[in-house]
């Protein structure tokens, strides 16, 4: 069986009082969910430690990017082996805005899986085509040739620690959402490209995000091949975001 998760991407927003805030209430109704839903928080790495003082063992926690390189000279760099020493379970690679604003290619994305990987950690790849690919037909080739690219170098039984996030560009942060029929339908090529790889692909967990909501996961989290959910900004309201976490069939 797949595992269901439910990821909060706070990219670069809250503080300590958001922490206060938010991860007791989050925690109080994750650790009741019967849905079997693992819950992830993952704050800008600053706050990890703030995160898991609240979290205990209801939430998961994890970072937003790592360092290709293990350790030494990489000012500003924060590394796979770091975050697992902290406690965290889960790191995010390749998410849209890293590849976009800092740059990022499918070879860095690969080499940041493998230490991922390496580190103990489950590597959450991010994917997703541009507004103007998709309306190019050409989404489908897109998100294959990031799955493909950026697990080449996955083997064996570390496919176990790898979980994809399907997250068209044009729908992240724009309150414009994939209808469930599209994720679904790009959601069932994802497993087709991992099978393709020779991955496990039917235990391979696929999140859906970009504009997940209150009133939009019941149905997203109710096609087969929907996994759970990478949320942004819904990720920044409690309440919000506890309903988010329940709404699997
Ligand atoms: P929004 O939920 O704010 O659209 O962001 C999605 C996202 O990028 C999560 O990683």
């Amino acid at each position: 069986m797949r595992r269901r998760i439910v990821a909060g991407n706070w990219k670069m927003n809250g503080s300590k009082d958001l922490v206060q805030q938010l991860v007791g209430p989050v925690r109080e109704q994750a650790g009741r969910l019967d849905n079997g839903a693992k819950v992830v928080i993952i704050p800008p790495a600053l706050y990890v430690s703030a995160v898991q003082a609240e979290a205990g063992d209801d939430l998961a926690t994890g970072v937003q990017n790592v360092s290709q390189w293990q350790s030494g000279a990489y000012t500003g760099e924060v590394s796979a082996d770091m975050a697992r020493d902290m406690g965290c379970g889960y790191v995010l690679v390749g998410h849209s805005e890293r590849r976009q604003l800092f740059g990022e290619t499918d070879e860095t994305v690969a080499a940041k899986v493998e230490q991922v990987l390496q580190s103990g950690l489950t590597a959450v790849l991010c994917v997703g085509e541009t507004l103007e690919q998709r309306e190019a037909g050409d989404a489908e080739r897109v998100v294959a040739t990031q799955v493909i690219r950026g697990l080449a170098r996955v083997e064996g039984e570390s496919w176990s620690q790898v979980v994809v996030a399907y997250e068209p560009v044009w729908a992240i942060g724009t309150g414009r959402t994939a209808t469930a029929e599209d994720a679904q339908a790009m959601h069932a090529e994802i497993r087709n490209v991992l099978s393709s790889m020779k991955a496990p692909a039917e235990s391979i967990s696929v999140l859906y995000g970009g504009s997940v909501k209150a009133d939009n996961a019941a149905a997203l989290f109710s096609e087969p091949d929907i996994d759970g959910g990478l949320i942004g900004g819904a990720s920044l309201k409690a309440d919000e975001f506890i309903s988010i976490c329940r709404a699997f069939p």
